[in-house]
């Protein structure tokens, strides 16, 4: 049976307590639109404050540690992020391989980290608009999932989801077309079910990322392929995730 619409926030460097109101709104409205699985990744130190405001939606880490415990300053583990309530956590955002110098190996085994911690992964992909240009997108998306996902996990379709967020698209304002879309997906899908099998690996929740807002969520979700959202600026407020989370439900229905 297919999974529900997946939409995702990640509110990266964003929030402070006061911005509880904000994922209270979204709870209390996500109530009302069950056939969507409604999520927020808040910053480390929102976690557990979202977590205990949340009654419907899940709460997630945006990174953690390879390891579970020991001497690395300043850094959180998977077991601490699920301690604090967190359910799943995004790793390999093109924000973590551009500022901290992430790469595929330490992806993977973080992933496998978080799988330890008994977390459920979100695990992002994306070319840089060089490598579009030079029609090398495809080739490199998949060989990042190749080098990142893990070979076999229990459960795969709930314990894994991809986004596929082209860089130039993150923040931009600029979404891909939903032909780009419905290509990287497919080539995405192929990956899932030649690693998972066509069962598990038909089922994995494939997200798009990169300047999704209400405006044009519905003609990407539409899309082939298309399990939800990972969405990034507009989920910082309850107004304009709330739109996203609509779009998506209504969607459900027609
Ligand atoms: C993101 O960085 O995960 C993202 C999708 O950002 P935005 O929606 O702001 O493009």
């Amino acid at each position: 049976m297919a999974l529900r619409p997946y939409i995702v926030g990640n509110w990266k460097m964003n929030g402070t307590r006061s911005m509880l109101s904000e994922a209270r709104a979204i709870d209390r409205s996500s109530q009302r639109l069950m056939k969507v699985e409604v999520a927020i990744a808040p910053p480390y130190t929102l976690i557990h404050p979202v977590h205990r405001e949340a009654e419907q939606i899940g709460v997630g880490a945006q990174d953690c540690h390879a390891e579970p415990d020991g001497a690395h300053t300043g850094d959180i583990s998977a077991t601490m992020v699920a301690d604090a309530g967190a359910k799943f956590v995004i790793l390999g955002h093109s924000e973590r391989r551009q500022e901290h110098g992430e790469g595929d190996d330490l992806i993977r085994a973080k992933c496998a980290a978080a799988l330890d911690a008994g977390l459920k992964l979100i695990v992002c992909c994306g070319e840089s608009e060089k490598l579009r240009d030079a029609g090398k997108a495809e080739k490199f998306v998949t060989g990042q999932l190749k080098a990142t996902l893990p070979e076999a996990l229990d459960e795969t379709s709930e314990r894994l989801s991809v986004a596929y967020e082209p860089i130039w698209a993150i923040g931009t304002g600029r979404a891909a077309t939903v032909e780009d879309i419905a290509a990287m997906h497919a080539a995405i899908r192929k990956l899932l079910v030649d690693r998972y099998g066509e069962e598990e690996g038909g089922a994995v929740r494939i997200l798009y990322g990169g300047s999704v807002k209400a405006e044009n969520a519905r003609e990407i979700l539409e899309t082939e392929n298309v399990g939800g959202a990972l969405v990034g600026g507009a989920s910082l407020t309850a107004e304009g995730f709330l739109g996203i989370v609509a779009a998506a439900a209504e969607l459900q229905d027609t």
